[in-house]
């Protein structure tokens, strides 16, 4: 068998657990700060992770490169907010050696937006060709109190800006009964109409946060149902690897995503694990399992010892989540969507 070379990513193939399935996807979260403290995702007052508990830039890239080795082809950074990561973009650059290798097949980023202005030209240079952006209103005031405090005009300046420098934008909103429901429709206009896709996303319970999230929750099955009530929708086949059934919206002429973690369960079809800024593998969003990586590599951890503990930790994936939406129902998992990385 090939050696692992952790410079080049190259090395043995084939991660897979103990369903059969293969893990070809990570997602890497870089920090657990954010600018924004949106209301489902945040409690108001967080306690951050003091700095030597976050994976140095070099330790992000040496995990990274280790899946890569194991025939992970697309990596997506989130957080936190990535952006606001010091020296986000020297990593993102630097795994971009993977794309040129052709060990990788994408480097996509989730962000909120607020920084695509300064960074939205250097990561098409990097190789990055789609970005997923998190907005949930269109209204600036109604963006102030779910962000607690965000600047709408920010987040569109973002994307004008990402879509000026060629990155193809998707557009993430989670759907809340309350506060968006009725804007939906003009969202998804808006965004296909500046020829983003858009995906809706059910809350879910990840985290403690102020709100009771039973009064958040709106079932994307209502949604599709009220929007087919005018629109035409068309399911079409599209998989972009992730949990979403797409369907084609006729009358705006783009395409529209559901993940429904909690009215439809998607697990048989997983093929992505979470790394957390503190190096914990997450080998499924909706369970507590947890690998500590970080250990691993800072006991001096070989590039075949880091190999094997994550085809340990592989291994061990989860069958499936079980969320539930309870009224009063303790969060599934103690960890804050912002620690797990979404
Ligand atoms: N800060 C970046 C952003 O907002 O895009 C990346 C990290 S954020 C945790 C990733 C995604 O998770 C966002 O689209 C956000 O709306 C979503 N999210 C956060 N908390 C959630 C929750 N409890 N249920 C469903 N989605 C959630
Ligand atoms: Fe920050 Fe993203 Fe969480 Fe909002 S959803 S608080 S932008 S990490």
């Amino acid at each position: 068998m090939t050696p692992y070379d952790a410079t080049s990513g190259q090395g043995p193939r084939a991660l897979t657990d103990g369903f059969g399935r293969t893990v070809t996807y990570l997602r890497v979260s870089v920090t657990d700060r954010c600018d924004l403290r949106c209301v489902y995702c945040m409690a108001e007052h967080m306690t951050f992770l003091p700095k030597a508990e976050v994976l140095t830039l070099e330790e992000l890239d040496r995990i990274a490169s280790a899946f890569v080795a194991l025939g992970v082809r697309k990596l997506r950074i989130t957080g936190g907010e990535p952006l606001v990561r010091k020296g986000v973009m020297d990593l993102i650059e630097g795994l971009g050696r993977h794309l040129r290798s052709g060990a990788l097949d994408e480097i996509t980023l989730t962000t909120n937006g607020t920084r695509l202005t300064e960074f939205a030209g250097r990561l098409a240079d990097a190789g990055v060709r789609r970005i997923n952006v998190s907005l949930d209103t269109l209204k600036p005031a109604l963006f102030r109190t779910l962000t607690r405090g965000g600047d709408l005009a920010k987040v569109v300046a973002g994307i004008d800006a990402a879509q000026a420098a060629g990155l193809h934008v998707k557009i993430n909103a989670v759907a809340l009964k309350d506060d968006n429901a009725a804007e939906l429709p003009e969202l998804i206009r808006w965004a296909h109409g500046r020829g983003c896709d858009m995906t809706l996303i059910e809350t879910m319970p990840l985290g403690e946060v102020e709100a009771d999230r039973t009064d958040q929750y709106l079932s994307l099955k209502q949604v599709r149902a009220e929007l087919e009530s005018f629109w035409t929708l068309t399911d079409i086949p599209l998989s972009t690897g992730g949990p979403a059934r797409y369907v084609e919206v006729a009358e705006t002429g783009g395409r529209l995503g559901f993940i429904t973690p909690l009215s439809h369960n998607f697990c048989e079809a997983c093929n992505r694990v979470r790394l957390t800024c503190t190096g914990t593998l997450h080998s499924c969003l909706g369970q507590d399992d947890a690998s500590d990586l970080r250990a691993v590599i800072r006991a001096g951890a070989s590039d075949t010892d880091l190999a094997d503990a994550i085809r340990l930790a592989v291994d061990a994936k989860p069958k499936g989540h079980d969320f539930q939406i309870a009224r009063a129902a303790a969060p599934a998992v103690r960890r804050h969507m912002s620690t797990t990385g979404g």
